[in-house]
């Protein structure tokens, strides 16, 4: 067996959590369910459904905001009845 020292550093570099989205989480400015989590250089953070966050995006990430997309979730299959 190799000797492997398997040492986890926990600095602070890695600090930026990414907490997940919840159903409680709701859009700044629709009030729609969140699905991005935008935080700004300065700290603070901005919440948007996938509709604002693709909006808004742009000019975020010009301010050099960093984000958490839980988008994909939106693209689970749909099982509710949409065949004729
Ligand atoms: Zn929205």
């Amino acid at each position: 067996m190799d000797t492997v020292t398997h040492t986890t550093t926990v600095s602070g570099a890695v600090r930026l959590v990414t907490t997940p989205l919840t159903a409680a989480d709701r859009c700044d400015r629709c009030d729609a369910q969140a699905y991005v989590r935008a935080t700004l250089p300065a700290g603070a953070e901005l919440l948007f459904c996938g509709h604002h966050a693709h909006a808004y995006r742009p000019a975020l990430a010009a301010q050099g905001a960093q984000f958490h997309d839980e988008t994909e979730k939106l693209t689970i299959p749909r099982v509710s009845g949409f065949s004729a």
